[in-house]
């Protein structure tokens, strides 16, 4: 893994509090905090509870209360995006300013014979009067994004590829790609250590930090943790919760470490 060349580093770990953290997780988390402290750089906390219908009450402390068992103390405040609804407006206010953002009326159901979302409200809403979603102009914004992935190297992708993602919900909650964007600037983040189910995320959050005149963090996309059969260990396949006894925190620390390619000392 290449080091980074610079001195200011802000690393951050960003889970969604559906539920407690799995191995998947703790690859996640472990590898973006060892990374930081490899910089001697700063590690913060971000709880992305910005849909409330998939976060349990009591998931985020048990995500902190894992953190701190697991030795993952992480720096400053712990920021939650249920209070950043002001500064997520204030972004789409700037996107729409610039014609990149656009009320969509449609339902998943119409288009699901398209692959992406087919732009049918680039021009004007489908159904007036109905509950809008707020969608991204993909293809007016910049393109192709480049960037240097650390691990996975030079990245050059479309964003209209990847269709016109929505940026704030009919049920007015905001949407995870605008809501990362925007917290990752508000903490002046240098550098996005995450799994790489997110690196087809990238490229639209790339093309907002441009739209939005933020500056551009550093990605580096760590390999997934799957299960036996192939799938992505997360909480919607059931992936175990972390035991947090002490003899089982340091045999899953150690499996961590060897999952991110580390070679840990065996005693
Ligand atoms: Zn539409």
């Amino acid at each position: 893994m290449l080091m980074p060349s610079f001195t200011a580093y802000r690393g951050r770990f960003a889970p969604t509090p559906s539920g407690p953290l799995h191995m998947g997780s703790l690859v996640a988390a472990l590898g973006s905090y060892l990374d930081a402290r490899a910089a001697q750089g700063e590690w913060l906390v971000r709880i992305e509870n910005i849909d409330p219908p998939r976060c349990p009450l009591g998931a985020a402390d048990t995500i902190l209360h894992q953190l701190e068992a697991f030795g993952l103390h992480w720096d400053g405040n712990i920021s939650w995006q249920h209070q950043q609804g002001e500064a997520y407006a204030q972004a789409l206010e700037k996107l729409k300013a610039q014609g990149l953002a656009y009320p969509c009326s449609c339902s998943r159901k119409q288009w699901r014979d398209h692959a992406i979302y087919p732009g049918w409200c680039r021009n004007g809403v489908q159904a007036p009067g109905q509950p809008v979603a707020w969608r991204l102009r993909s293809d007016l914004g910049q393109r192709p994004v480049n960037w240097q992935d650390r691990l996975f190297g030079s990245q050059t992708h479309d964003p209209a590829e990847y269709g016109d993602v929505v940026l704030q919900r009919k049920d007015g909650l905001w949407a995870y790609q605008l809501a990362v964007v925007v917290d990752d600037a508000h903490q002046g983040i240098t550098d996005v250590v995450r799994g790489i189910d997110l690196l087809d995320n990238t490229p639209w959050q790339r093309q907002l930090q441009v739209a939005l005149g933020y500056p551009q963090p550093r990605y580096l996309h760590l390999p997934l943790v799957v299960t036996q059969e192939g799938q992505k260990l997360s909480k919607q396949n059931l992936a175990p919760a972390l035991a947090d006894n002490t003899h089982a925190i340091r045999q899953q620390l150690f499996k961590a470490l060897q999952l991110l390619d580390q070679s840990p000392p065996s005693s």
